[in-house]
């Protein structure tokens, strides 16, 4: 299927989700992630209106930005290695997996700028996911107080692979009410009006829940073995 048809149904999906809870569609963000295809599939999701772009490997980053890095923002939502993130950090106008001290030591060091980070929370538990649990994150936002370069836009989280809607419901509320928590303690680095959380099999839910930034990769562009 082509992007645009894709991209067509996924802000009919998105509408719906915006009408069941009284939101504007205007205040969601679509990242398609583009992961599974190839440089000329990103360009083409470009092309039909995709603005936003999203990679999880920093090789897969690496490739795509130097052929299109004018055309789109960037985001990095994968898991980053402290040494890895110079390479990264002024790329990417967001980074979507701040999990760890030594990370944010090396975002800080490393940028230019204050960058856009979101803290990555392992909202369900899952051993195999990435991020800080729910109770570390206040005190690990209030730890970077004075980190410079480090702004924390918001809180992300990757829901397991469940069919379960109301299950997956309790996770994307859970990372919504935390934001609501680190939101009432105003901290001047930590705005924290982002969350980013809903992929292709459960943006919907998530939107009902407040995402306002969504991670759309199958759905979208297609894996390598539907584009
Ligand atoms: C791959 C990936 C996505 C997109 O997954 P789809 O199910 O294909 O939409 C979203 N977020 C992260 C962190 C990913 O690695």
């Amino acid at each position: 299927m082509d992007v645009a048809t894709n991209l067509e149904h996924v802000r009919q999906h998105i509408g719906q989700a915006c009408a069941n809870s009284n939101r504007d569609p205007e205040d969601i963000t679509i990242i398609g992630v583009t992961k599974y295809v190839t440089i000329e599939r990103a360009q083409e999701a470009i092309a039909a209106g995709v603005t936003h772009i999203g990679e999880n490997r920093l090789e897969g980053f690496l490739d795509k930005y130097e052929y299109i890095q004018d055309d789109a923002c960037w985001h990095f939502i994968g898991t980053l290695q402290s040494r890895k993130a110079k390479d990264v950090i002024d790329k990417a106008d967001m980074i979507h997996s701040l999990d760890r001290m030594s990370l944010a030591k090396e975002i800080d060091k490393r940028a230019t700028n204050p960058t856009q980070c979101l803290v990555q929370v392992n909202v369900s538990g899952e051993a195999s996911k990435h991020g800080l649990s729910p109770d570390e994150v206040l005190p690990f936002i209030k730890k970077l107080e004075n980190y410079k370069n480090i702004r924390v836009a918001g809180l992300m989280t990757m829901a397991p692979h469940i069919d379960d809607e109301e299950r997956l419901r309790s996770f994307f509320r859970s990372l919504a009410s935390l934001r609501n928590t680190v939101q009432a303690e105003q901290l001047p680095n930590a705005p924290c009006d982002y969350l980013s959380m809903g992929m292709s099999n459960d943006y919907h839910i998530a939107i009902e829940e407040g995402a306002t930034h969504i991670r759309v990769g199958s759905s979208l562009v297609g894996s390598a073995e539907t584009e």
